[in-house]
């Protein structure tokens, strides 16, 4: 046997190996944040009772009055406006965090991107949802507004666009509901399981079930890193002055 073939075969023997721990990471066959990566179609989401009310036994992190769940991202009190039953980012202030952390959960919350819009593509309503700090659900003005798919409204960032964009127009109140399941680690940090979310927006099914290729972040695909069991819903400070409101969460059993 040839010494080139003996190697490929030896290189071969080991890739059963290597692809255990990897299939939860599965690269997708588009570059992130590309441009020609196709555009989710767009529909209108049939009309929604809001607020949205928080069921029998819920934890309202959020119902209009303070921010009293929530502190800056750098644990110092949050610097977000309360206005109209709404908290508001504040540009420059520095994304919010709840103080207690969570870990598998359902979270509903409404926004609305502000009216009238001002910029384009990734700088027009720009905020997010992050579930553990970690993984997030793009909040974005994606109402007649072009950005790359994996960036625009309902988004799990950097790596899968919604399956429809669904968003309403600035101003009116939209909702997400989203089912999380953190991920797992062993003792020793390994990935066991990827982090996975079935996302609904304006109540449309637009994720089901998605595996997590891990942390969401910005022109790199981060690969897993152990973390704690339960850390906080945050929040972004994107620069733009989009309102939440109704904020409530339902710790769910692992
Ligand atoms: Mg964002």
């Amino acid at each position: 046997m040839p010494s080139s073939l003996r190697r490929a075969r030896a290189a071969l023997a080991v890739l059963p190996l290597l692809a255990a721990p990897l299939a939860a990471q599965q690269p997708s066959p588009w570059p992130q944040h590309s441009m020609e990566r196709p555009k989710p179609p767009v529909e209108v989401a049939p009309a929604q009772r809001l607020p949205v009310p928080a069921p029998a036994g819920a934890l309202v992190l959020f119902d209009g009055r303070d921010l009293g769940w929530w502190e800056s991202d750098d644990g110092a009190p949050a610097k977000w406006r309360v206005v109209d039953g709404a908290m508001e980012a504040v540009a420059g202030a520095g994304g919010i965090r709840t103080k207690v952390g969570f870990g598998d959960v359902r979270l509903h919350i409404e926004w609305a991107s502000p009216n009238p819009p001002h910029g384009e593509g990734q700088d027009r309503g720009n905020s997010g949802v992050f579930l553990m700090g970690t993984y997030e659900v793009q909040v974005l003005d994606s109402y007649r507004n072009d950005t790359y798919a994996d960036g625009q409204a309902a988004a799990i960032y950097g790596q899968f666009p919604p399956r429809v964009n669904v968003t309403r127009p600035p101003g009116e109140w939209q909702t997400y509901d989203i089912e999380f399941r953190r991920p797992r680690f062993d003792s020793t940090g390994v990935l066991l399981r990827p982090a996975r979310m079935t996302v609904r927006h304006n109540g449309v099914l637009v994720h089901d079930d998605v595996a997590l290729l891990g942390p969401t972040s910005h022109r790199v695909r981060a690969p897993y890193a152990a973390h704690a069991d339960a850390l906080p819903i945050a929040l972004q400070d994107h620069g733009h002055p989009v309102r939440f409101r109704n904020v409530w969460v339902q710790p769910l059993a692992p």
